[in-house]
């Protein structure tokens, strides 16, 4: 269905048109008739499928801008989620009297606060330095009629959840609230009960890992091969861009040590950074002028980087859900992907479950380790041959 099809005035459908959204995607299509009738709703849809649009037209829709309240509040876990979300809904938002604005931490509060004092609509904060203007009484949400949170299964997991419920039990009367994710494990999915009112629920995922038009790359070696394995990669590699993930900030620094004797125009990010150079290197790479990243998961989520044509895994990602949304990070709104993801023999109990689990087509750079726990007869015949003819198998590494 086409924008030019719905009930949108003006104003929002010529900035659409300028933006060059004339078709809704699925996710958009399906939710825009329940935000628009004041639903509540519980959404999963794939990482890169227009979410933040499909909340933020209808949400600049319900704003009055004769009423100089917070009246939309959109909360993310991170700081560049932030920036992004907020960024989407002043494009969509420009051409109407709506103020949209970010509240997030390592930002100045003296110069957050002197623009809401001003009026701000829509607010789009992260879960903290939103809590410190509440408990300040800064800022109230008494106004608010629809609440977003993005990324929800991470905004209620422990640690955020009760920052969460906070923020909720400050929005007292009738509202609307929104749950958008893009994976939604059994034991959040219940907690979202208590923050919604007679929700629909919606879900546009397969039970497949990222949006298929990824293709899943693995390599098993010894630990001590992956650096030679990295840089090999990425000489052969067709990259536009690449977002290499490691699972601790002292590893992307020391990766970014390395990686940066062999390629020009790498940069790091993660959370140990401050909020300047974040920003910088969050803006420098959407624009396509980095294009080596190498980072935590603080990148791994919701991120909009629409010329990443590769993820690297350097380290297995912890937890189901993070391969998701890390390989999610290329494969933008259909466009091709590759995710190259480095296994250890630590990592195989891991790997076993993600490939079973998220119904991912594995293609292995070099020997398949769980087809040899498959067959342990038939591979330990062929690795006894393979003793006398050590350079017959393509990436020919010992294993952990
Ligand atoms: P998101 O899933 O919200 O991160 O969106 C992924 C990308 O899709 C972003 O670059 C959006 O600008 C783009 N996008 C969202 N909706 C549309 C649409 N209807 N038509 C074309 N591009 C879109």
């Amino acid at each position: 269905m086409k924008f030019s099809e719905i009930n949108l005035p003006s104003n929002i459908l010529e900035k659409l048109d300028e933006m060059g959204y004339e078709e809704m995607t699925p996710i958009q299509e399906i939710t825009y008739p329940i935000i628009s009738a004041g639903q509540d709703l519980c959404a999963i849809a794939e990482t890169g499928s227009g979410k933040t649009a499909a909340c933020a037209i209808p949400l600049v829709q319900k704003m009055d801008p004769t009423l100089n309240a917070i009246q939309g509040l959109v909360v993310v876990p991170t700081r560049e989620l932030c920036m992004q979300y907020v960024g989407e809904i002043q494009k969509i938002a420009a051409n109407t009297p709506i103020t949209p604005f970010a509240v997030y931490g390592g930002f100045d509060k003296e110069i957050e606060l002197a623009k809401l004092r001003h009026g701000v609509h829509i607010l789009v904060a992260t879960p903290g330095r939103l809590i410190d203007f509440l408990y300040n009484g800064q800022i109230s949400l008494s106004q608010v009629k629809c609440a977003i949170l993005d990324e929800a299964d991470e905004l209620l997991k422990v640690g955020f959840l009760e920052d969460i419920e906070f923020i909720l039990s400050c929005i007292l009367h009738k509202h609307q609230t929104l749950l958008f994710s893009a994976t939604m494990p059994e034991d959040i999915k219940k907690l979202t009960h208590d923050c919604l009112r007679d929700p629909q629920h919606i879900s546009l995922v397969t039970k497949r890992a990222a949006p298929e038009s990824i293709e899943h790359y693995f390599s098993y070696l010894h630990p001590k091969y992956k650096q030679t394995e990295l840089i090999k990669y990425l000489e052969e590699e067709n990259v536009e861009q690449v977002i290499i993930f490691c699972n601790a900030r002292h590893k992307v620094d020391t990766l970014f040590r390395t990686i940066r004797q062999d390629f020009k125009d790498v940069e790091y990010i993660h959370a140990g950074l401050n909020q300047g150079k974040r920003t910088s290197i969050f803006m420098q790479f959407r624009k396509g002028k980095i294009h080596y990243l190498i980072a935590s998961d603080v990148a791994g989520r919701g991120l909009d980087f629409s010329h990443v044509s590769h993820v690297v895994n350097w380290d297995f990602p912890e937890g189901r859900d993070r391969y998701t949304h890390r390989t999610g990070r290329a494969g933008r709104m259909g466009k091709k992907g590759k995710a190259f993801t480095f296994v250890t023999k630590h990592d195989l109990p891991n790997l076993r479950e993600l490939i079973d689990r998220k119904q991912i087509t594995p293609s292995w750079i070099g020997k398949d380790p769980l087809l040899e726990s498959r067959e342990p007869q038939k591979k330990k015949a062929q690795k006894s041959r393979r003793r006398f003819r050590p350079h017959s198998n393509k990436v020919n590494k010992k294993a952990e």
